[in-house]
């Protein structure tokens, strides 16, 4: 199975991906995590793409589809996987095409603007593995500490409120058109955020059977 997950930032896409991974044993792979992971270990990608991360703008197109055409040469894509913030842009849709790559289905995540810079607000990500948590949706087991390996939670840079802003004006402008990209072949589904994490992922479950 090859999905996409489409949303707004904070919509709840990396979650998702995870359940997703867990039930269909299929990789999750999220730009935006080999982007920090590249960030963090100085790689010329990383600085490269610093600048426009930290400002809440997209990295540009062909530095994100460099990174997905390595990646999903990798061995665990062969049966499948799943896309957690990539494309973000009608070339980086086209680029997909380009590859040969069939998309089965694309779920769309759908949480109104202001329910999402509330959320934000309360996400943390662990400073080591980039597990994500929320201090009032998605508690850890320990305040401040990831259940996964047990390094410090952290708010990332770029969900302070004026940035989480302008990343949601990229959405609209940049993202959003990829709905009625899909739509046209056949491949959107859309599913509206809920309050619990676990009601979503019932959504989505559902989504992917049908
Ligand atoms: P969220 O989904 O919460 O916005 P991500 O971790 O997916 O967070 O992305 C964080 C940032 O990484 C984006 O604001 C952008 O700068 C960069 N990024 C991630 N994926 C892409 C992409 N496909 N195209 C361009 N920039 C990207
Ligand atoms: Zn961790």
């Amino acid at each position: 199975m090859k999905l996409i997950l489409l949303g707004a930032p904070g919509a709840g896409k990396g979650t998702q991906a995870e359940k997703i991974c867990e039930k269909f044993n299929i990789p999750a792979i999220s730009t935006g995590n080999i982007i920090r992971a590249a960030l963090k270990n100085g790689t010329e990608m990383g600085l490269k793409a610093k600048s426009y991360m930290e400002k809440g703008q997209l990295v540009p197109d062909e530095v994100v589809i460099g990174i997905i055409k390595d990646r999903l040469k990798e061995d665990d894509c062969k049966f499948g996987f799943i896309l957690d913030g990539f494309p973000r842009t009608i070339p980086q849709a086209q680029a997909l095409e380009d590859m040969g790559i069939e998309i089965d289905k694309v779920v769309d995540i759908e949480v109104p603007d202001k329910k999402i810079t509330e959320r934000m607000s309360g996400r943390r990500v662990c400073s080591k593995c980039a597990n994500s948590y929320h201090l009032l949706y998605k508690k850890p087991k320990v305040e401040g500490i990831c259940d996964a390996c047990g390094g410090e939670l952290v708010q990332r840079k770029d969900d302070a409120p004026e940035t989480v802003q302008a990343r949601l004006v990229e959405y609209h402008e940049m993202t959003e058109p990829l709905k009625s990209f899909y739509e046209k072949l056949g491949k959107l589904v859309i599913v509206d955020g809920q309050e619990e994490v676990s009601d979503t992922t019932k959504l989505v479950f559902a989504a992917l059977e049908d």
